[in-house]
């Protein structure tokens, strides 16, 4: 018995004469081809589409595009890396038909078109709308924060700064009082001692001084955080860990768990995204009514207001939050509002009326109170730790969060689907594709970045895969005969049968009723 041996590397072999003999006809990099070759990148906002007529000539837009999306699609995201690719990788040697940019071009085209890369993701929506894999019904809104090029040590608030001047000052203090008593003690001797001291109160001064100019800055930009590598990035928790990056913000569409509409921000925290996320889905989902489900975080009721008014209905549970409920007391969702009489009816049964108006965060709200009831109730030591009340608020708007808690009530599995459909995408972006922290520095290259990120996931879903599998395993057979033909009957050459594949395979989908309705890329990219 032997191992199984390849060729002798020497020996001359019968190879394919084209490059396209090595890339498989159903190969997703075919697919990237036609997906590129159909956009409008003018109207999508790259630069150069047009080459000049003089001067050196420069890489076409879609090449780039094409080696970036094949990039991101199989973990490749770094410049150098991409650059290596172009000369050993069968694949992007066909992609890009030989070509061979260094990675300074590479990375400027990302970097000089960063804002168009979004343009692209949603034309790939917009077709994935078409091929009709959008359920369009029910739509999960989540973020998760990604690392920036920022260290953790290299970000500042103002309390953290404040803390290192006082450091520094009273380390001040404690060497100059030193100098001091060196100075005497020291005296005939030669005074290392105290040089040693005199540069590190030197040093001292330099770091305080730094600091000190970074408050000034800080007080200046009115910001919370400066971030010193990303000026963009912000410090925020995942988990219980803190770390310095974004917060990505996606719309997910329950029916294939796909993106329909993502975004980047350096807000810290989720609260007030919720419509800012959701209403573009809504509006490229083409609907007029869906439904939107959130986690607490999304919490907040003029948000929560907007985004009904914008035609979806919101799910977002209310978070258990107060000083009753970290006292252990009846909570106020165990109190019922009564609407018609506008009392809240409490857990011993009494009715808690309007009492006086205050403002919170700009909005009205009203007290709800019966200090008689109160007084004499059995229930009080579970229900309030002052002397004689209990006392319910209630904002002037508070029907919509009533809506939901009841929208809830009737749907509460809406909950787990949430959670099964957006963590899908973050899990996979994370895990599968290795997405660890951003490469580039800046809100809009991180946008670019996290842009190339969402297509490449919705690309190779399983979702997308089968829809286009579908196609592609027709434009195999449709080849096959045709290779036949042109080996058999015509008896040309080999370049000549490969030549006669499909010319390109969008208008394939669209012919094959695949899609919703029969629009060319180029539309759909002029409508996006
Ligand atoms: S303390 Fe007042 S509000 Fe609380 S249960 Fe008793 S009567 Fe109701």
């Amino acid at each position: 018995m032997t191992h199984i041996f390849g060729f002798e590397r020497s020996q001359l072999l019968l190879l394919p004469e084209a490059v396209d003999d090595y890339v498989g006809i159903d190969n997703p990099v075919r697919f990237i081809d036609q997906f590129v070759d159909g956009l409008d990148l003018t109207a999508a906002g790259f630069n150069r589409v047009t080459p000049k007529a003089t001067g050196r000539p420069g890489y076409a837009p879609g090449d780039l595009l094409k080696l970036y999306i094949y990039g991101y699609l199989n973990r490749v995201r770094s410049s150098r890396r991409l650059e290596a690719e172009c000369h050993r990788n069968v694949e992007v040697i066909w992609l890009l038909r030989t070509l061979k940019p260094d990675f300074k071009t590479i990375a400027d085209f990302r970097s000089e078109n960063r804002t168009a890369f979004k343009a692209v993701f949603r034309q790939f929506t917009l077709l994935c709308k078409d091929l009709k894999l959008f359920g369009r019904e029910l739509l999960a809104v989540d973020g998760t924060r990604i690392k920036a090029v920022n260290n953790k040590d290299k970000n500042f608030t103002r309390n953290s700064l404040e803390k290192f001047i006082k450091a520094v000052d009273e380390r001040l203090e404690e060497y100059l009082k030193r100098l001091d008593e060196g100075d005497v003690a020291e005296a005939g001797t030669d005074g290392s001692r105290v040089k040693n001291l005199a540069e590190k109160i030197e040093a001292l001064r330099k770091k305080r001084g730094r600091y000190g100019a970074l408050l000034a800055d800080l007080e200046k930009s009115g910001e919370s955080q400066i971030s010193l590598t990303d000026s963009d990035s912000r410090a925020m928790a995942a988990h219980t860990k803190v770390g310095v990056g974004y917060n990505i913000q996606i719309a997910v569409d329950a029916k294939n768990k796909m993106i329909v509409e993502q975004e980047v921000t350096n807000q810290v925290v989720d609260m007030g995204l919720l419509t800012e996320t959701a209403e573009p889905a809504r509006a490229i989902l083409d609907v007029e009514h869906i439904d939107v489900v959130a986690d607490r975080g999304y919490f907040k009721i003029e948000d929560i207001e907007a985004c009904e008014k914008a035609g979806m209905t919101p799910y977002v549970p209310q978070p258990q939050r107060g000083s009753s409920v970290k006292n252990g007391l009846f909570r106020k969702d165990e109190f019922h509002y009564d609407a018609a009489r506008d009392v809240y009816v409490c857990p011993a049964g009494e009715a808690l009326s309007r009492n006086h108006e205050s403002t919170l965060h700009d909005l009205k709200r009203f007290h709800y109170t019966n200090p008689a009831a109160c007084s004499a109730c059995p229930l009080r030591v579970r229900c309030t730790t002052t002397a004689n009340r209990r006392q319910v608020t209630r904002l002037e708007n508070e029907a919509v969060l009533d809506r939901v808690a009841a929208r809830l009530k009737a749907r509460p599995w809406v909950l787990d689907r949430r959670r099964e459909v957006v963590e899908h995408p973050f899990g996979s972006i994370k895990q599968w594709m290795y997405q660890g922290a951003f490469l580039t520095k800046g809100l809009e290259k991180v946008r670019a970045e996290f842009s190339l990120t969402a297509l490449a996931y919705n690309f190779d879903g399983p979702s997308t895969s089968s829809a286009l599998g579908v196609a592609t395993t027709e434009i195999r057979g449709e080849m096959r005969e045709k290779r036949r033909c042109a080996w058999g009957a015509i008896g040309k050459s080999r370049a000549n049968a490969v030549s006669t594949r499909p010319a390109t395979l969008i208008p394939f989908l669209i012919d094959q009723n695949l899609c919703a309705q029969s629009r060319s890329p180029m539309d759909m990219i002029l409508q996006g």
